[in-house]
């Protein structure tokens, strides 16, 4: 998707104002009304009205009648108020082009005053798999009301948790460095995909590597769960980075041992098969495999050299990033990979993929950059991006 951020220079305070009320609005509106949107920006003389026509004339909003009239944030429209606060925070001024396109991702460069650049990862969950996982009836259930703006916040600050963690912790990860909203700021990693690389000049020292890392993650109590070729970066000098975290559990998860091994079997199946580097047939290795015993008990040696519960795993729980949260994303992201596993992929009609295709009509050229400043203080009223899009409540429509 193309995000042209010089839009948001033409936008006023009160067009920002609409925009959060109508966020604000979702909490509980699938669509939200015109007169909601109206009460809640307080704006007089129609102001929100007006609002909402440059809003949707910059496909920040939809309109939608089907049901009943209202209208809701377009993915574009949220990732402007993601970005705005960061922008306002100090964090940056202005993003570049895209970098990564992830299954429910997109990931961009950004830059701040002093000239550094940036990775902003912004979440879609439901982008892929949204209407699939809502016709999954165990998922409908109780939780048809969650919304892809609910989902992708949860991963976002779950993944915002977890790198900055395991940076502090010394592992090789982005540094984190803010979070608002579905973004994630991170530090920008000067590294390709693991899975472009068919050549290795040390292939069992990178093989050792990822095992290590599959293993010292275990011991602080955690499984990266997507730990392959897609989520490992590597350098010239062939240094690993780890990223992409929404989907890590604790070692103390029911299905931990499937989870480690499949996390270990990715592994050997890349460097085997794409590498031509087969583990079990090299002799100098010191092991081929690391155990889920080994690591469980690393784990459980950790903990209690700790005094008890010392896991990241456990730690993160004061991040705010709760285990009610947890049970929300896990039970999206496994109905997600269950929906995948029964759809071809033809089917990903998802709505709001219509809408950011149809967002993309007269947008800027693709490698704009922008650059904008928000020159507003921080009122913290109703109406200002500066918040983090509110506590992570459940029940969210959308
Ligand atoms: P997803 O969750 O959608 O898979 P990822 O976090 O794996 O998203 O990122 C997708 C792609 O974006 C990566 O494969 C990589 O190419 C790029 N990317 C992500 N984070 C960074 C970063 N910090 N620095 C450089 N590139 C990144
Ligand atoms: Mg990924």
């Amino acid at each position: 998707m193309k995000l042209d951020v010089n839009v948001l220079r033409y936008l006023s305070k009160d067009d920002f104002r609409v925009l959060t009320a109508v966020e604000m609005g979702q909490k509980n509106h699938e669509l939200v009304p015109l007169e909601l949107i109206d009460s809640i920006s307080g704006l007089k003389h129609g102001g929100a009205f007006k609002s909402i026509k440059t809003l949707m004339r910059h496909k920040l909003l939809h309109h939608d009648g089907k049901h009943y009239d209202g209208y809701r944030l377009t993915y574009m429209g949220y990732d402007f108020l993601a970005i705005r606060a960061l922008v306002s925070r100090g964090h940056i001024s202005g993003v570049g082009r895209q970098i990564g396109v992830g299954k429910e991702s997109d990931i961009f460069e950004v830059t701040n005053d002093d000239g550094e650049v940036f990775a902003l990862k912004l979440h879609r969950l439901g982008r892929t798999s949204f209407r699939a996982v809502k016709s999954k009836r165990d998922y409908l259930g109780r939780r048809q009301n969650f919304s892809w703006l609910y989902l992708s916040r949860l991963a976002a600050l779950k993944e915002f948790a977890f790198m900055k963690a395991l940076y502090e912790h010394g592992f090789p990860v982005p540094q984190a460095i803010d979070n608002n909203r579905h973004a994630v700021l991170m530090g920008l990693v000067h590294a390709r995909p693991m899975v472009q690389i068919r050549t290795m000049a040390h292939p069992a020292r990178v093989y050792l590597s990822c095992m290590e890392l599959i293993s010292r993650l275990a011991a602080k109590g955690l499984i990266h769960c997507d730990f392959n070729e897609f989520n490992l970066l590597i350098s010239e000098e062939e240094e690993l980075t780890l990223i992409d975290f929404p989907q890590m559990v604790s070692i103390t998860h029911a299905n931990a041992e499937e989870l480690f091994s499949r996390d270990v079997e990715c592994i050997v199946r890349f460097f085997s098969k794409k590498i031509g580097y087969v583990p079990e047939l090299d002799p100098s290795l010191p092991y081929v495999r690391p155990s889920y015993a080994d690591a469980a008990a690393a784990a459980a040696a950790e903990a209690a050299a700790e005094g008890g519960g010392g896991g990241l795993d456990v730690a993160l729980e004061a991040s705010g990033f709760q285990r009610q949260h947890q049970k929300v994303l896990e039970e999206y992201l496994e109905a997600a990979v269950e929906a995948e596993g029964e759809s071809s992929e033809g089917e990903e009609d998802d709505e709001e993929e219509e809408e950011e295709a149809e967002g993309e009509e007269g947008a800027a050229e693709e490698g704009t950059s922008g650059r904008w400043r928000g020159g507003e203080g921080r009122g913290g009223e109703v109406g200002e991006a500066e918040g983090d899009g509110e506590g992570l409540e459940e029940g969210e429509e959308g």
